[in-house]
């Protein structure tokens, strides 16, 4: 079993898409097992993406992500990295398959709705970024 990262952005949270969110996460066997709502700053959603500073979009990201609260979660489940970008969807909701989180719900390339970590060592890093020990279970 694996754990990884998911955040559900602030265009989703903003249109209370939590819930049908998250069935689809489980409905595909990924079992929530930590989640809460937070507010970041610019500066926190900046250290998070720290990896895409020199990206033309950095800025309106950081922007993005600091414009309403986000939810964090940790998902757990056999292969939950893949399975999770699998129900996410492409990045450009245009590209994504159908019955994916981005396809039914993102907004643009930059609005899209969620979040998944992209590898094991910064699902590590992420999860670890946003909870402490005593709240995985
Ligand atoms: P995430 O890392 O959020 O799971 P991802 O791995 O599909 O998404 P990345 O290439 O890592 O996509 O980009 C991180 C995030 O930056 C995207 O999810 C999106 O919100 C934003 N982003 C990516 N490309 C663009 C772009 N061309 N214009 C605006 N925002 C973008
Ligand atoms: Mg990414």
């Amino acid at each position: 079993t694996e754990r990884t990262l998911s955040i559900i952005k602030p265009d989703a949270t903003k249109r209370n898409l939590t819930g049908k969110i998250n069935a689809k996460f489980e409905e595909a066997g990924l079992r929530i097992v930590a989640q809460k709502r937070i507010k970041l700053t610019k500066e926190q959603a900046g250290v998070f993406y720290a990896v895409h500073a020199e990206r033309p979009f950095y800025d309106e990201l950081c922007e993005f992500m600091a414009s309403e609260p986000v939810v964090v979660q940790v998902l757990e489940g056999d292969g939950a990295i893949a399975k999770n970008r699998e129900v996410m969807g492409a990045t450009n909701p245009a590209d994504a398959a159908a019955g994916t989180v981005r396809a039914e719900f993102a907004e643009s390339v930059g609005e899209n709705s969620v979040h998944g970590s992209d590898a094991p060592e910064t699902a590590a890093v992420e999860i670890a970024y946003f909870f402490s020990g005593l709240e995985l279970v």
